[in-house]
């Protein structure tokens, strides 16, 4: 990727593509396109193949998806289904039809079966049944995948796939509602301390284990596969640890200095009860995850304490409608 090739990169106001735009201006890349989804629906055929048409990018980092937490998940099936599908069929074809030199298509580690071995390694795709609170979004994503190994074996497209464990930092969406744990419990301290609140809510039994990466290590890794990596074959990017919830509500207590007591709402569903991606692929290739959990933590506490009118209010109109990252 030279500095002057055209780059695409779809979901740019998202957590993934608001973080990989910040690396590209960083590493100096002079021609960077993007659209709102205001000007542009990506779950338009016509409307996306004249944008090929019309702006021919090179690469295209495709971090445009409809996504959300375990409550999202659980509430709006048919809308994770049809607006992953259509996003990613449209810019995967589209790609294919405009001749991009090469496109990233980012995944989630919830396309492994609900109770795959721990951790989870690529070959392990389609090998059980998924968790059901998500497995909407995850046939979509595994869609994705199959397309993108589909096109590079009838065409030889340069299309790779990606998969990101639980991902958090600046740039996240703080909706109660459909937020992922990480930015929620933040903003429930948060809002807890500034009212006084005796006790915090944290949903499920708090047993479940989930692994974390800060969205910019994630970007990084997006860049450096990009560059690097040119298998059909998808490839875990994580942090190789993982903690329990109950551990990571006491992290963010600690963080945002909440002297109140935590307890947990067991009517709200776990989930799945352990997800650590393998990356053992990508270490061998040379890339790891730098920034510590707590520091990253800290910082994007900072972060959204800051802009905690543009977080909460941007956030409160996206409630239940697309949110594209
Ligand atoms: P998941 O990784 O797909 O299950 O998505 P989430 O990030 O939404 O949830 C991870 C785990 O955190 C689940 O076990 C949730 O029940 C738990 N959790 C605890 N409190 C919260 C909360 O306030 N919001 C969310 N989204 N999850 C929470």
């Amino acid at each position: 990727m030279k500095i002057t090739d055209k780059i695409y990169v779809a979901g740019h106001t998202g957590l993934v593509g608001s973080a990989i735009i910040r690396l590209l201006k960083k590493k100096g890349y002079l021609q960077i396109v993007t659209r709102s989804s205001e000007e542009l629906d990506l779950r338009d055929q016509k409307l996306v193949n004249e944008f090929f048409e019309t702006e021919q990018p090179q690469y295209v980092f495709l971090a445009a998806a409809k996504v959300g937490g375990i409550m999202a998940n659980q509430t709006y099936p048919a809308d994770f289904i049809y607006d992953n599908l259509a996003i990613q069929n449209n810019i995967i074809h589209s790609a294919y039809k405009h001749s991009v030199e090469k496109l990233l298509f980012l995944g989630s580690s919830c396309i492994y079966p609900k109770n795959a071995p721990q951790p989870i390694e690529e070959d392990y795709l389609m090998t059980g049944v998924l968790e059901p609170t998500n497995d909407a979004y995850a046939i979509a994503k595994i869609a994705g995948i199959k397309m993108c190994q589909a096109y590079h074996r009838q065409y030889g497209s340069r299309f790779i796939s990606v998969m990101p464990t639980n991902l958090y930092g600046q740039g996240d969406n703080y909706n109660l509602q459909n937020a992922h744990v990480l930015p929620a419990l933040l903003r429930k301290f948060h809002e807890a301390k500034l009212n006084k609140d005796a006790t915090v809510t944290v949903w499920g039994t708090g047993k479940p284990r989930r692994e974390f990466l800060h969205v910019d290590d994630a970007a990084m890794a997006c860049y450096f596969l990009m560059q690097r990596y040119e298998s059909p074959e998808i490839i875990n990017v994580g942090s190789g640890l993982d903690y329990t919830i109950k551990e990571m509500a006491t992290t963010i207590k600690k963080i945002t200095n909440y002297p109140g007591n935590i307890i947990f709402d067991e009517a709200k569903p776990d989930g799945t009860p352990r997800k650590l991606l393998n990356i053992d692929k990508i270490r061998a290739l040379g890339w790891k995850a730098v920034i510590d959990l707590e520091e990253g933590l800290a910082s994007t506490y900072n972060n959204f304490e800051k802009n905690y009118f543009y977080y909460t209010n941007q956030t409160e109109s996206r409630n239940g409608t697309i949110v594209y990252v």
